[in-house]
């Protein structure tokens, strides 16, 4: 005969869930290890919707079966406590909310609670803060502890860390505002409970001083909170940035005179007169309905506000309902989390491919098993660069947690280690290529740049068609209508192979071309582009001959030079010509442009494929207008820009380091060695082999003598 183990095991809504025992206590196990990280130590190995899928089969399989154990998470509400703070007991529990995530149990919350109403309930809508909850206890006014929630019985005073959090009044008082819920009298007695969390600049500044200062990042602002208010050091609590919000009174003894309101949006009112904040969100709804727009509402919001929120809380707003209703084991029976969907999920890195940008940058790029959060599916991120790999520790084959809130990009934000002893063997390490993917040639880091770049400059068709796209974009050439397929197409056909090859290209070539087309729904059609598109096309790229010098000097996809650089040296030069001769110290003389950026821009125009594409840009008819000069080069203190001199041999009126001194104010560089490069050398007594290789070469030579009159001349009297 079937055990009624095997019974429930048979039937359809069982299929694929694993009703054994020790599946059971493997999950209570995994959750218990989970929850110990999250609670305890502040520092989640999984993502919460891992932990939830988890929680949610344990909840599953004790509705299907007899399994209850004592060490069961259902059992409980938080977790652990740490031992350094002092245990308190919560004279009123700390309760934990049911949770849910779609409608149809949104509907069925709707439907209890108006069983038990009897008609259309009125609820209290909030937002479902991201941090930790806290119990505070206010005597006669006076904040005389703090406590976390802990198990949900027993949490730890951190009064002296909350004192600490300015938006935590030490005192209650009386607003002079009088509103309907406004409290009459400072209460006798008050055990308030709200959300503790960090808002998102405070996070985010925290985090970036953590990452420069090799201290220790926070995965999100939920972890950073907890972490924050249990430091041992009170001190270094009040550095963090933390906030607070009342959202539930677990117990009052009202003032002489006063009476506490019958609603909980009447008593959050009330908490708000006496200075404490309430979260401004908060409101009132009338049935599913008004619950269904709370929930849209919040959602949309969500990305906006300064604070992490992970769903909305919908309370019957009736006091006198609540309390008939009462609490189940863990929760209330007169609230629910209806939570959003995750915005961190858990897949599979499944290779790490190279993509070369348009100034030779290559950038690691994730393939990840597809998943869905934050409302897209994801199957690709960007990696950032070698160093980014190297701080997540990641290998091809990890489990990886990756998250995607509001409009931001997807990022990997770490590797979930506890999946790696079941990959063993299995987990690959991630290369860095040492030849550029796209063209074969060498790929270098520069000094203490974090990127890795091709070096094969536009003979790598990668830069060559990321530097046409670019040079047609709007704040440089503007060339309406060359966007990146025609691009490709142009160059992929080999009808063009630098920028200045657009302004050979002809109606007919264009007429003809087909090129792929994507639609909104992803969906590729081959089009061609016809003659009347093309000859606007040839008309846009005639009329960019023209355009003003920044936009050109932008156009050629310098690197550091943006759109402010561009225009800060068009209006110290009024054509490309002029630019090309300058030199980087003279470059340097013009505010805003420092060593790295003048060297980069000269590199670059010296360059012999630059110097040979911008003359042929100058054949076909390119002669950028210039603009308004506004010279703040200052050319006249520095005659000597440009130029080296050597010193050698023994002067008799000032030292070698006098004398470099007054040759490099005058903007003249002061070089150890003589080479064709040198532009004069100055020989004091004893001068040697410097001198013999300067007369070898024909360089200037000028005597002690010679070099005072010459300092003279420049107005230095010596
Ligand atoms: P919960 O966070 O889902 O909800 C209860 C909590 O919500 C309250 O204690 C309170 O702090 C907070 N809250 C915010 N706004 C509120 C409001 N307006 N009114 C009332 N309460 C409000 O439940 P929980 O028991 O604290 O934690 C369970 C959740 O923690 C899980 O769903 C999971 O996402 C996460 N968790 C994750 C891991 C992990 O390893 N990633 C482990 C354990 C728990």
């Amino acid at each position: 005969m079937a055990g009624l183990i095997d019974l429930i095991e048979d039937a359809p809504e069982n299929q694929g869930l694993d009703l054994s025992y020790e599946h059971y206590r493997e999950l209570v196990e995994t959750l218990n290890r989970y929850s110990r990280a999250y609670y305890t130590e502040d520092n989640p190995i999984v993502p919460d919707a891992q932990y939830d899928r988890l929680y949610h089969e344990l909840v599953d399989i004790e509705s299907k079966t007899e399994f209850r154990d004592a060490d069961a998470p259902t059992r409980r509400v938080g977790d652990g406590i740490l031992t350094s703070f002092a245990p308190v007991a919560h004279k009123v529990p700390l309760m934990s909310l049911g949770d849910i995530f779609h409608d149809e149990d949104l509907q069925a919350f709707n439907k209890r609670m108006l069983e038990a109403v009897g008609s259309e309930a009125e609820y209290c809508c909030e937002p479902k803060l991201d941090g930790l909850a806290i119990s505070l206890i206010y005597e006669k006014g006076i904040l005389v502890r703090a406590v976390t929630r802990g198990d949900g019985t027993t949490g730890e005073d951190v009064t002296a860390n909350a004192k600490t959090i300015k938006a935590i009044p030490l005192k209650l008082t009386q607003s002079e505002v009088t509103g309907e819920f406004a409290a009459r009298a400072v209460p006798e007695y008050l055990d308030v409970r709200g959300e503790v969390f960090m808002p998102r600049d405070g996070f985010e500044k925290w985090n970036e001083a953590a990452k420069q200062n090799k201290g220790r990042i926070f995965a999100n602002p939920r972890n950073a909170a907890a972490g924050s208010l249990r430091q041992q050091d009170p001190k270094i609590t009040a550095t963090r940035p933390l906030t607070f919000n009342a959202y539930y009174i677990g117990e009052a003894k009202v003032g002489a005179g006063d009476s506490l309101p019958d609603t909980q949006y009447g008593r959050l009112q009330w908490c708000k007169s006496l200075g404490l904040p309430v979260n401004p969100l908060v409101c009132v709804a009338q049935g599913l309905a008004g619950m269904q727009a709370f929930y849209q509402k919040i959602g949309s919001l969500r990305s906006s506000l300064n604070y992490d929120i992970d769903g909305t809380v919908m309370k019957l707003n009736s006091i006198a309902l609540q309390e008939e209703l009462g609490f189940t084991a863990k929760a209330p029976r007169w609230a629910v989390a209806y939570k959003f969907p995750p915005q961190e999920e858990m897949t599979e890195l499944l290779n790490v491919d190279f993509q070369v940008g348009r100034t030779g940058v290559i950038t690691p790029v994730a393939r990840v098993k597809p998943v869905y959060v934050g409302g897209a599916t994801i199957s690709n991120c960007t990696l950032h660069n070698a160093d980014e790999i190297a701080r997540l520790g990641l290998k091809i084959g990890d489990s990886v947690i990756i998250r995607r809130a509001g409009d931001v990009i997807p990022q990997i934000t770490g590797v979930v280690l506890e999946e790696r002893a079941k990959k063993e063997g299995q987990l690959k390490d991630i290369v860095f290529p040492t030849t550029c993917p796209e063209c074969g040639s060498k790929v270098e880091r520069e000094g203490d740049d974090v990127a890795y770049r091709c070096t094969g400059g536009l003979v790598c068709p990668a830069q060559r068609r990321l530097a046409i796209e670019h040079y047609a974009t709007r704040p440089a050439m503007d060339i309406d209508g060359l966007g990146e397929a025609i691009v490709d197409e142009l160059v992929s056909q080999k009808l063009v192979s630098t920028v200045a090859d657009l302004y050979t290209l002809n109606e007919s070539q264009l007429a003809t071309l087909t090129f792929e087309n994507e639609d909104e729904n992803g969906t590729v059609t081959m089009r061609v582009l016809g003659e009347t598109i093309a000859k606007k096309l040839i008309a846009n790229i005639a009329a960019s001959k023209t355009r003003p010098l920044n936009h050109f000097i932008y156009a050629l996809g310098i690197r550091e030079v943006g759109t402010n650089t561009a225009k800060i040296l068009a209006t110290n030069f009024k054509t490309i010509d002029d630019l090309m001769a300058a030199t980087t110290d003279q470059l340097c003389t013009i505010p805003n442009i420092g060593k790295v950026v003048a060297t980069t821009i000269t590199d670059f125009l010296s360059e012999e494929h630059n110097r040979s594409v911008i003359a042929r840009l100058k054949e076909l008819g390119v002669a950028p207008t210039a603009l308004e000069q506004v010279s703040e080069m200052d050319l006249s203190t520095k005659p000597l820009l440009g130029k080296t001199y050597v010193l050698t041999g023994t002067l008799e009126r000032f030292t070698r380091d006098q004398a470099k001194e007054l040759l490099e104010q005058l903007g003249a560089k002061v070089s150890g060695s003589v080479s064709k490069k040198t532009t004069a050398v100055i020989a004091g007594a004893a001068a040697g082999s410097k001198l013999t290789k300067a007369q070898d070469l024909g360089i200037q030579v000028l005597s002690e003598d010679d070099f005072v009159a010459f300092m003279a001349e420049h107005g230095h009297n010596i």
